[in-house]
């Protein structure tokens, strides 16, 4: 996790790392507009005893199991034919010069292609994927923009226009890859992603794990400066 950008927000860090951190001061926004506010909607009457057995909360997440285990499970499966349709494209892209100047549209198949090879297609419609201004610093930027009962019900992964002038192929796949490892585990995570976030073991144990299913050499995902 870093110095610069995670330490001023409301949680800790959640995906705002990607990239090298030199610049000082740098931070990422705060989600205080976008946070989970206390409910209205259930005004104080008659809270549940807390010692009554039958109205005990439920847990937020939805199931027990870590989210990380969720997506390595996830990623073990052999691929579906679409996502292997998906794959074979990726490895042709990856393998194409990006053109030059570099467009976001340019990026739109190859967006759509790592979410269909990676990502299970009910999370996609949760996952908004648009170019910012960002920092120098910051390659890649994922916060999460809704939330449910449950955690984060959507995330938005912002990606540094700079890297379209640079449009330097590694720099941009490494920083979409990174920043969908980020937004996975941010909604398979529950409200245990907004602590439990960042560039730990378990970040790089996906990181790793998406690499590998998608074959593609030479992506430095899971860098960070
Ligand atoms: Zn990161
Ligand atoms: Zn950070």
């Amino acid at each position: 996790m870093c110095g610069d950008c995670c330490f001023a927000t409301v949680v800790s860090c959640i995906g705002c790392c990607y990239g090298s951190h030199k610049v000082a001061g740098s931070r990422a926004p705060s989600n205080d507009e976008e946070g989970p506010r206390p409910s209205s909607k259930h005004p104080k009457k008659s809270p549940p005893s807390p010692t009554d057995p039958t109205k005990a909360p439920k847990p937020l997440r939805k199931t027990h199991q870590p989210a990380h285990q969720t997506i390595l499970a996830a990623l073990s499966q052999p691929p579906t034919p679409l996502q292997l349709h998906a794959l074979t494209r990726l490895r042709t892209a990856y393998a194409t010069p990006l053109p030059t100047p570099l467009k976001p549209t340019h990026l739109t198949p190859i967006t759509a292609d790592l979410l269909a090879a990676l990502i299970p297609t009910p999370l996609h419609s949760h996952i908004t994927i648009l170019w910012a201004t960002l920092p120098r610093s910051l390659l890649g930027l994922t916060q999460p923009t809704s939330f449910s009962r449950h955690g984060v019900a959507s995330v938005t992964i912002k990606l540094n226009r700079r890297m379209l002038r640079r449009g330097r192929r590694e720099e941009i796949w490494g920083a979409l890859v990174h920043e969908l490892c980020h937004a996975w585990l941010d909604l398979e995570g529950g409200w245990g992603a907004l602590v439990g976030g960042g560039h730990g073991v378990v970040f790089e144990r996906v990181c790793e794990g998406v690499v590998a299913r998608l074959g593609i050499g030479g992506l430095g995902v899971g860098e960070v400066v």
